[in-house]
């Protein structure tokens, strides 16, 4: 009580008005001044003895054709750290192949012998709780840093970001420019040079074996994440890979930045650059303070890098800022300004002329000037050299900002920490989560919150919410503590609003999904309690870790699982969700489907969810042997002579509409070729009737979830072979619980999840994605049963 008072006094005072520097100099103690010159200028840089990029690469970053795998980068950025007094490096951990994982840390040499007592002052700002005075929160103003992070390179084959934190950092090393000294003066830098260091040897291998052939500038034929591929960065809530772990526990959540820029490539046929603000929608439980600042910086930067004679840049386009997945700034108290690049072919130039560019893009027409596109790029040619000067000026422009307009980041940054431990009006009071649970989906979720900085309680006694009694030892997250937006988020449905391109015209598709409520996921239940609980709570608690029993309570199945070279991203996730629950498994590559004898080998086959064309046809025939061609129709054969044998096949998602086609199975697609305004969800959860006397949902509740993402609804065709074992609501108000659907009643009372048997074996058709991004848990066990079936 007293603590809020207290706390609402202080941030009274402080939002009243910014501080003046007259208060400033009278009030200040001991710490140097940020703002003007500091007190002994940075030595000047002994530019001789800083080695240049081409010293340690063997080549000038932006050189056509041009690429490096991940030690030699890993070797510059030690000798730079090594010979710059305003460069640190750190090795934060291992990838998850083994590779360092690495970080710099950039400013003035003042600032980085005190970068202890900068990072204590900034997370005082991030939880105004602890500021004992309100002198102590405007000290931790006036001589605070902004803390900027930037990532790159989180997707490999974007290369142009394997380079671009080369030259930023040599450029930050070196330079004697004003702006640079003003940068390193009022910022500290952290900067990721990879967030995914296995994929840029990845990429660069394959680049490097392939120029001069017809696969040059092609996509590797493997996924660049081990496990996630391109999902590595819709991960931030998720915490699932160890990429992702090592930058939340040691950069997000010790540094907690008030900038964080992540530095991407798009496509080639738009714009050159793509800079926020970001499209609608924008995640209701951001901050307005935050959208206000990704608005205002990725409009400066736009500006500034126009100024400089840069063409093509869009802005508010194609992106939007609907999910935690991407964004976990936006629930930590900073804004996340995304740059997407147009690429090249990998490191190889290409010539895109005018009139290729693509004339519809979201937002904007890359073929006209317009508010938010204000200057079309000509066409011609477009090369790594273009894409390394658009990532590294742009980069460059927001530190220019960020330096600058310190006092207005750490105020603003410190003015949502305050709503947030304020509590906003309309929020629950808290959410509430029974103990006695799955304990492995508890835990998960529990850690999840953690992890993401959350405070979790339990109750001491117990206590009654809306009626319902609850026990002590049951979890409370309350709202009212810095990063509760990201619980909530979290915690609650979503509510995706309908968006059409025009009145009653097709969906106007959101960027990714749009679910992301972990207890529907997860199988827990978190109930809101909209009013305050009259209950004594624990101290903070840390989660016990849970981990999971391997699925198979007697001998494992032999389990084969196709990998496309076309790289499939569920066939990465559905390796991870093995590895992680001891289910041993083989990859099945092309030729050994197509070879046949597969039930000599296996008992089970699973489908990752992949399109049937890709599944069927593979890569084209520019890639060198084994790679092109998919499973072909001999694939197909060994497949339907693998379950008249006695096999399962498990087909998941999109692979259901192939093994439907190639198996010849007597079950319907209803949405076949149905176009999206008559029926849409773009990444759902949705409400999933099981009949638990099948064995493939077995010890399931008769009312689960199931993720729908572009999946197939089946019609049987022939009850005496098939049996439903989940269906969608008969009533279509019932089908949605989280996110977006047009038309549920297309799908209304179709099965979901079907077991077909054919010969002696079985077909499992999954229309849901059951381990969906390693977070889906609820419906795990359909998928572990399905690999049981005899
Ligand atoms: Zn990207």
């Amino acid at each position: 009580m007293r603590r809020r008072s207290v706390l609402l006094a202080l941030a009274g005072m402080l939002l009243a008005g910014p501080v003046t520097a007259q208060q400033r100099r009278t009030r200040r103690p001991a710490p140097p001044a940020p703002t003007a010159a500091p007190r002994r200028p940075s030595p000047p840089p002994a530019a001789a003895v800083i080695p240049t990029p081409r010293s340690v690469l063997g080549f000038e970053p932006g050189d056509d054709r041009k690429l490096v795998e991940w030690p030699v980068l890993v070797r510059y950025f030690e000798a730079l750290a090594k010979a710059s007094p305003r460069v640190e490096m750190r090795e934060l951990g291992k990838t998850t192949l083994g590779a360092p994982f690495i970080a710099l840390v950039i400013s003035s040499p003042e600032n980085l012998r005190r970068l202890d007592y900068y990072r204590q002052l900034n997370a005082g700002l991030a939880d105004p709780r602890g500021f004992r005075t309100a002198r102590a929160a405007r000290d931790a103003l006036t001589n605070g840093r902004t803390i900027v992070v930037i990532t790159s390179s989180i997707h490999s084959t974007e290369v142009g970001g394997h380079l671009s934190p080369v030259l930023l950092a040599h450029r930050l090393a070196t330079d004697t420019s004003a702006a640079t000294r003003a940068i390193l003066d009022n910022v500290i830098l952290w900067l990721v040079p990879s967030l995914n260091p296995d994929g840029v040897t990845i990429v660069s291998k394959w680049y490097n074996r392939t120029i001069g052939t017809a696969a040059e500038g092609t996509a590797p034929p493997e996924l660049y994440h081990h496990y996630t591929g391109h999902d590595n960065n819709r991960d931030w809530y998720a915490f699932t890979q160890v990429e992702t772990q090592l930058t939340v526990d040691s950069i997000y959540n010790v540094w907690h930045p008030q900038i964080v820029h992540d530095i991407h490539q798009m496509d080639e046929n738009g714009a050159r650059l793509f800079l926020p603000p970001y499209l609608d929608p924008v995640e209701p439980n951001v901050d307005p303070l935050l959208i206000d600042g990704v608005n205002a910086l990725g409009s400066a930067m736009a500006w500034e890098l126009a100024g400089q004679g840069k063409t093509g840049i869009s802005i508010n386009s194609t992106y939007d800022a609907w999910t935690p997945a991407r964004a976990y700034q936006h629930y930590h108290g900073g804004v996340r300004i995304l740059s997407e690049t147009a690429s090249a072919n990998l490191a190889s130039p290409m010539d895109v002329p005018f009139d290729r560019l693509e004339a519809r893009e979201r937002g904007y027409n890359p073929r006209e000037r317009s508010w938010n596109f204000t200057n079309p790029w000509r066409g011609g040619r477009w090369t790594l050299r273009d894409i390394v000067s658009y990532q590294t000026d742009g980069a460059y422009a927001l530190l220019v900002h960020a330096a600058h307009d310190r006092e207005r980041w750490l105020t603003n940054f410190f003015t949502v920490e305050t709503h947030a431990t304020r509590g906003w009006r309309e929020w629950p009071y808290a959410y509430v989560i029974p103990a006695r649970q799955d304990s492995v989906a508890l835990s998960a979720l529990l850690g999840i919150l953690r992890r993401g900085g959350v405070e979790v309680r339990t109750a001491l006694q117990s206590f009654s919410v809306q009626g319902q009694r609850h026990g002590a030892g049951s979890y409370v997250v309350v709202l009212r503590q810095p990063y509760a937006a990201f619980a909530k988020t979290l915690l609650e449905p979503q509510h995706y609003p309908d968006r059409r391109i025009y009145p009653g015209g097709p969906p106007e598709k959101p960027y990714d999904v749009t679910a992301h409520t972990l207890p529907l996921l997860l199988g827990v239940t978190a109930i809101a309690a909209t009013d305050s609980l009259r209950v004594p709570l624990s101290a903070l608690i840390t989660p016990r870790a849970v981990s999971p029993a391997a699925p198979f309570a007697t001998e494992a199945p032999r389990i084969g699982l196709y990998k496309s070279y076309d790289a499939a991203i569920d066939e990465g996730w559905t390796r991870w969700v093995f590895d992680n629950w001891r289910v041993p498994y083989t990859s099945l590559v092309d030729s050994v489907v197509r070879a046949g004898k597969l039930h000599e080998q296996f008992d089970v086959i699973v489908l990752p969810d992949q399109p049937p064309t890709e599944i069927m046809d593979g890569l084209p025939r520019r890639y060198p042997a084994p790679y092109p061609g998919g499973i072909g129709s001999d694939g197909s054969e060994s497949l339907r002579q693998f379950v008249t044998d006695g096999g399962t096949l498990i087909a998941l998602n999109e692979a259901s509409r192939f093994a439907i086609q190639a198996l010849l199975l007597p079950v319907r697609n209803v949405l076949e070729a149905v176009p999206d305004e008559d029926f849409y969800a773009p990444g759902s959860i949705f409400r999933l009737e099981l009949d638990t006397t099948q064995a493939v949902a077995r010890g399931l509740r008769t009312e689960t979830v199931g993720w729908f993402q572009g999946g197939p609804a089946f019609e049987v065709l022939d009850s005496t072979v098939t049996h439903v074992i989940g269906r969608w609501p008969e009533d279509p108000a019932r089908v949605l619980l989280s996110g977006w659907v047009l038309h549920p009643e297309r799908i209304a009372g179709k099965a979901a999840i079907l077991d077909v048997q054919q010969g002696n074996g079985h077909v499992v058709l999954f229309g849901i994605r059951p381990q969906y991004r390693g977070q889906a848990i609820a419906t795990y066990p359909l998928l572990f049963n399905s690999l049981q079936l005899k």
